[in-house]
């Protein structure tokens, strides 16, 4: 997506909406990709707008995505829809030229009136992704032993558990159970 805010510099209009969507992975046609857990059957969708106010310029865009994923703690499948919001301040490689490296993230840069913000935005959702994702918060994930999944039902493995230095006596008890 290339933007012309020759315009907007000019002072000739104050804002500029865009939509288009990104492609997550080039190869695949219809845009669907993954990244890390996630899986995106669809492009991501951008919204945005840039608004001149006072002398400067501001790019802000709402990204969405429907995603697919795995709860970290039970396996079960999750799906649902990320959306964050972009927001930089637009300038000149002049401008930019002023500013020390830790500023340069908070501008995306006009070059001959026009903005290409498509790979900062993509960078950016792909960052602004949780590390793990659960199904609900109070999840109980699977029993360490036999796999039960603890959402769905109990297992015995909790009653199983022998303190160690009761375990010759357990033992004990299970070999004479028989005898009385
Ligand atoms: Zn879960
Ligand atoms: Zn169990």
């Amino acid at each position: 997506m290339k933007i012309d805010v020759r315009a907007l510099l000019a002072g000739e209009c104050r804002a500029l909406p865009f939509s288009c969507t990104l492609a997550f992975t080039e190869e695949d046609e219809k845009g669907c990709g993954t990244v890390g857990d996630y899986r995106f059957p669809e492009p991501l969708r951008v919204e945005g707008e840039i608004v001149g106010t006072a002398g400067y310029l501001r790019l802000k865009a709402e990204l969405t995505a429907p995603y697919e994923s795995f709860c970290a703690r039970c396996l079960s499948e999750v799906s649902g829809e990320f959306s964050f919001t972009f927001e930089r301040t637009v300038s000149t490689r002049t401008q930019l030229a002023e500013l020390d490296e830790a500023e340069l993230d908070d501008y995306v840069l006009a070059e001959n009136g026009f903005v290409e913000p498509d790979e900062l935005l993509l960078e950016f959702f792909e960052l602004s992704l949780p590390l793990r994702t659960l199904c609900s918060e109070d999840c109980k994930g699977l029993c360490q032993h036999c796999g039960q999944n603890l959402n769905l039902g109990t297992c015995d493995c909790a009653k199983k558990e022998v303190d160690p230095r009761l375990a010759p006596l357990a033992k004990w008890l299970e070999t004479h159970k028989d005898e009385e």
